[in-house]
């Protein structure tokens, strides 16, 4: 019998934890069932009922060359003939330390790691020892991977002292989380004021993608630099998804801002489990084995994913990928911004460089609270009617865009067709 994704859904749900093994992949926001992908070329997906979709999804983000790049699969087969994982030091970790250094100079000394997850609970382990302080400053509707501490979104007013949004976490493992919302420097100088010498970090996605896409308003990363400094705090620029993506040395190169640390993740691994922290040589040189601060991983800088990442990002280079993604991207929210207008649909698109997202509101988005006001209903009926038209985006309002090198102008020309048929229902 031809696979069934419905049927796929329905055991996987008797195998997992509401049959997925990441959340938002099982469509319970769009109140539906998820597809089960086969394969992905280019920029394409194919589920297992056989329908093609232009992914604007790309693995969450990673996938900045497109599907199955025929140089990253090559260089990924050739690695892995040579040996899986030796848990020992291999040259090609030098190389792609190097490679990452040439965009993140900021990255003084780095380490890797298997997630997104694991660079940022690490960052601040060692951004706490340098400090000699335990309080951290998050921001309402930044997501920095699932340690207990940083699953702390928000409770409404000014300076929130965090509570848990899951349960399982201890109150007494988030009391050290301070939140504020995105983009309101006051609110954070207030925090430093209330919490005076307390604050051993402020970690921030410097262009938010997982309230759906915000970038940050003029003066903030500035403010917080600042005041990161005055207050002797880290600085820790969480470029998961922002690294290689708002642009090839991140917000930090954009926007001409020096984080102390920095996170990665997605790209840097081109699909394949790969994170990074780094930044002072300082701070980074309190790790184990050179410091105290222990943190450590079995497959850490394993050959096979550093051998994605580090061909993706030679292919980026030479194939100018990122140039001809961002330029794809920014006819895509113009074209988005016009069918907005033509419409009269309230709703607002926005992007920099690959990445992308639209809010359905007449505000303006510049924290979480103005991303809440997206009228839900609405995103589900768009993105329904844009699956239906093979066009994959994310099962959630709170989610941003991504587009790959692999996107061709008739991506584009399919793409706008469908969100204008979307739009205008
Ligand atoms: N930080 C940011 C900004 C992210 O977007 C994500 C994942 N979407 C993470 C951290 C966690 O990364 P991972 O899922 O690889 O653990």
């Amino acid at each position: 019998m031809a696979a069934n994704s419905k049927k796929l859904f329905e055991k996987a749900k008797t195998l997992f934890p509401g049959g997925v093994n990441s959340p938002v992949r099982a469509y319970k926001s769009v109140k539906s069932n998820p597809p089960f992908i086969s394969s992905g070329k280019g920029s394409v997906i194919k589920d297992v009922e056989g329908k093609s979709y232009i992914d604007y999804v790309l693995s969450w983000g990673p996938l900045l060359l497109g599907h199955a790049h025929p140089k990253v699969v090559q260089a990924v087969c050739k690695a892995a003939a040579k040996g899986m994982s030796f848990g020992a030091p291999t040259p090609l970790e030098n190389e792609l330390a190097l490679a990452v250094q040439r965009y993140y100079p900021s990255m003084e000394k780095m380490r890797f790691v298997n997630s997104g997850t694991e660079a940022t609970f690490s960052a601040i382990r060692v951004a706490r020892a340098a400090a000699g302080r335990d309080k951290i400053l998050k921001f309402s509707g930044c997501y920095h991977g699932h340690a207990d501490y940083l699953l702390v979104s928000a409770g409404s007013g000014v300076s929130t002292l965090g509570l848990p949004d899951s349960p399982g976490v201890p109150a007494d493992f988030t009391r050290h989380t301070l939140v504020a919302p995105y983009n309101d420097l006051a609110a954070v100088e207030k925090i430093f004021s209330e919490f005076k010498g307390q604050v051993a970090a402020v970690i921030l996605e410097p262009v938010v993608g997982n309230m759906g896409f915000v970038p940050p308003v003029e003066g903030f990363l500035s403010g917080l630099r600042e005041l990161c400094t005055r207050e002797s705090a880290v600085l820790i620029f969480d470029e998961v998804m922002t690294g290689f993506r708002v642009a090839k040395g991140g917000a930090q190169s954009l926007f001409k801002i020096k984080p102390d640390m920095t996170c990665l993740g997605k790209v840097i691994g081109g699909g394949m489990p790969l994170g990074a922290y780094g930044g002072k040589r300082e701070i980074m040189d309190l790790i184990a084995p050179q410091g105290p601060v222990y943190q450590a991983g079995t497959l850490s800088g394993n050959p096979v994913a550093v051998t994605a990442g580090l061909t993706t990002l030679q292919v980026m280079e030479k194939e100018k990928s990122f140039e001809k993604a961002a330029a794809y991207c920014t006819k895509l929210v113009h074209g988005l911004r016009e069918i907005i207008a033509e419409t009269g649909v309230p709703a607002r698109a926005n992007g920099i460089g690959t990445m992308f997202g639209m809010f359905f509101t007449a505000q303006e988005v510049h924290t979480y609270e103005d991303a809440k006001t997206s009228d839900l209903n609405r995103f589900v009926s768009y993105f329904h009617s844009m699956l239906k038209s093979g066009i994959y985006l994310a099962p959630s309002q709170f989610e941003a865009g991504f587009v790959s090198s692999a996107h061709t102008a008739a991506d584009l020309i399919k793409t706008l067709e469908a969100a204008r048929n979307a739009l205008k229902r």
